[in-house]
């Protein structure tokens, strides 16, 4: 499988910034051939659905709602996204479970998106704290469980996890790419048991810190199927040196 290339924009963009990135991000996937995924806010996702039609970047949401209707104010439901064309969600960024996203939400927003013919990328990762107490595998884990338990992912119906380890998002501090590399053996070895031959169908991401300057270190791991990028996804420029890496790695 090629390694992916995924940008969550966060709120970084306006809408008319994000209309910019994405034209830019569909001529950068053109000229280097990267399979690549955008995720801006919810208020550009027409527009930037808009700019990518015809390109080969993926949409992306940022987070969703479970329910398809109903009194859930402020939410986003799995329906509306995929309405608009958009093929992969960022379910339990770290960001989100910081503000109180629980494990229970994180399995119950993985499920509605699969259910909607997306993908969702689940975010897996430990604090600082849990990594100084050696509790990072046992966060890991246990974070994996809750959200792929009874999943089933197959090729038809893909999942992706993206191993971000807290302490390295928006810091500028990733995590070594060896280190990484050893989680996400952890993480194929929890994927046996927990979907059995489904594991195949899984690719496992690396997020946290990534930029141009240390990409080629995760991308060069066989354990590391890609990334999910912040900070540097939302420049045009950083955005395609990655790309152009994702497609040669
Ligand atoms: C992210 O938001 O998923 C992320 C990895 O952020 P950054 O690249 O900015 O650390």
């Amino acid at each position: 499988m090629p390694k992916l290339f995924a940008g969550n924009w966060k709120l970084y963009l306006t809408d008319e910034a994000s209309v910019a990135l994405a034209r830019a991000y569909g001529e950068a996937a053109r000229e280097t051939g990267a399979e690549a995924v955008a995720a801006p806010s919810f208020t550009a996702l027409v527009r930037v659905a808009a700019a990518l039609a015809g390109t080969e970047v993926a949409l992306g949401a940022q987070d969703v709602y479970w329910e398809d209707a109903g009194a859930h104010t402020g939410e986003v439901s799995p329906a509306a996204l995929s309405a608009l064309g958009v093929r992969y969600v960022i379910v339990g960024h770290s960001e989100r479970r910081a503000m109180g996203e629980t494990d229970e939400a994180v399995a119950r927003k993985a499920a509605a998106v699969l259910a909607h013919g997306m993908t969702p990328i689940v975010c897996v990762g430990e604090t600082e704290e849990e990594k100084d107490a050696d509790r990072r595998e046992e966060v890991v884990r246990s974070q994996l469980r809750a959200a792929l338990d009874g999943l089933h992912p197959t090729s038809e119906r893909p999942v992706i996890v993206a191993y971000e380890p807290r302490w390295a998002i928006g810091t500028g501090v990733p995590c070594e790419p060896e280190e990484a590399a050893a989680v996400h053996r952890l993480i194929r070895r929890e994927l046996e048991v927990l979907v059995g031959e489904g594991t195949a169908s899984v690719r496992v991401l690396y997020g946290g810190s990534v930029d141009p300057s240390n990409v080629g270190g995760f991308l060069a791991r066989p354990e590391i199927d890609g990334v999910l990028v912040g900070g540097a996804s939302a420049d045009a420029g950083k955005a395609k040196a990655m790309m152009a890496m994702a497609a040669e790695a």
